[in-house]
């Protein structure tokens, strides 16, 4: 069997509780890893780099080209650069993949749902270009390039076509951004007529898009917006099937992929062990198909399945109704796949 070196950013908050809790679940389901353990964020001026994204952090990506990484928290009003923008931008992991999907025993208003955001990750409203222009006048940049517009647009369709997916919607505010989200818009429908011509296409502008979300996610397969849009979508979508705990995200790039779940480090919860280390945990099974490790990845989301169908509230957390912790739910993963 392969042996994989990983990069382990434990991060800030939760971080270090569900990155302990998926190493645990990851390793018990028979892959080999070697965990190379960095830091990143406000841990990583704690243990006494300069910067909230350790050159060190960021140099083994590059060389091992594979991370799970927790939450981090961006000291805020300190000068620094978002952690979370620096890694997208420096390792140029232009694709965030999100699956949204219900899961067995976790009740929610809706069942069925099965959504995939993709989120372009490098540029949009986060390309984080501020400027002051005289003193109470500030700008924010909302960046579109016609290259990363038209790379996450075939992403998406590339992406919806290996999937066997159906339909990829568009999310967008054109009609006031005509610019930039229109060449976001130009980008995608051309990619659509050009090379995917099979897929089902839609645009919706986005507040009506999110209205149509809560009235009937299931209506929906792929959705495909820039970075702004798609951090606020994909929080909106977690709360249709379960919240922040279980819904996993992946950072895609030609030269590294990051693998991370939606939720941030969640520090009214930290320390306390009861966060949902589920999240992480799926991430850490789209970063095993991703190694092509996909026996222990059916086997971790064989073991989360029948562990949240069996419902024992001694073993979830509060976010899903139960009165466990963050090592109970792990422990009775790992007993699982024993
Ligand atoms: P958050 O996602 O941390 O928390 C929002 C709510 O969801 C909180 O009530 C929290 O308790 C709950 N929650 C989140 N994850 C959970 C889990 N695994 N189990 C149970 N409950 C969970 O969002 P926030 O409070 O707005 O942000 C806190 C910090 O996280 C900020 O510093 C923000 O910048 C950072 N953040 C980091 C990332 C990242 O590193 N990828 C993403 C989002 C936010």
């Amino acid at each position: 069997m392969a042996k994989h070196t990983i990069v382990l950013i434990p991060g800030d908050g939760i971080g270090p509780e569900v990155t302990t809790a998926t190493r645990r679940v990851i390793e018990a389901s028979g892959v080999s890893i070697d965990w190379v353990e960095l830091p990143a964020g406000a841990n990583a001026i704690a243990q006494g780099f300069d910067n909230v994204l350790p050159e060190r952090t960021v140099a083994a990506i590059k060389a091992h080209r594979v991370a799970l990484k927790g939450p981090v928290t961006t000291p805020v009003g300190k000068g620094f650069k978002s952690v979370n923008v620096q890694l997208r931008q420096r390792l140029n992991l232009y694709a965030a993949i999100r699956p949204v999907r219900s899961l067995p025993g976790v009740k929610t208003r809706f069942e069925n749902v099965d959504m995939v955001i993709v989120r372009e990750n490098t540029e949009g409203l986060y390309s984080g270009i501020e400027n002051e222009i005289v003193p109470g006048v500030v700008t924010s940049l909302k960046v579109a390039s016609e290259p990363a517009c038209t790379r996450i647009a075939r992403y998406a369709f590339r992406y919806a076509t290996r999937r066997h997916r159906k339909k990829i919607t568009v999310f967008h505010k054109a009609n006031i951004m005509k610019l930039s989200d229109g060449l976001f818009l130009n980008c995608a429908r051309k990619i659509f007529e050009e090379e995917y011509p099979n897929i089902d296409y839609e645009e919706t502008i986005i507040d009506a898009g999110c209205m149509k979300l809560v009235q009937d996610p299931t209506k929906f397969d792929v959705l495909l917006m820039e970075n702004f849009y798609g951090d606020l979508v994909s929080d909106l979508c977690a709360g249709l099937v379960g919240g922040l705990g279980v819904v996993p995200g992946s950072n895609i790039g030609e030269e590294a992929a990051v693998f991370e779940a939606v939720h941030g480090s969640a520090p009214d919860i930290a320390g306390k062990g009861i966060a949902n280390p589920l999240a992480l945990i799926m991430s850490g099974v789209m970063m095993l198909r991703h190694l092509h490790e996909d026996t222990a990845a059916d086997r971790i989301k064989i073991a989360y399945n029948a562990v949240l169908e069996e419902g024992d509230k001694s073993k979830l957390t509060r976010d899903l109704g139960g009165t466990g912790g963050t090592d109970s739910f792990a422990d009775a993963m790992v007993a699982k796949l024993k």
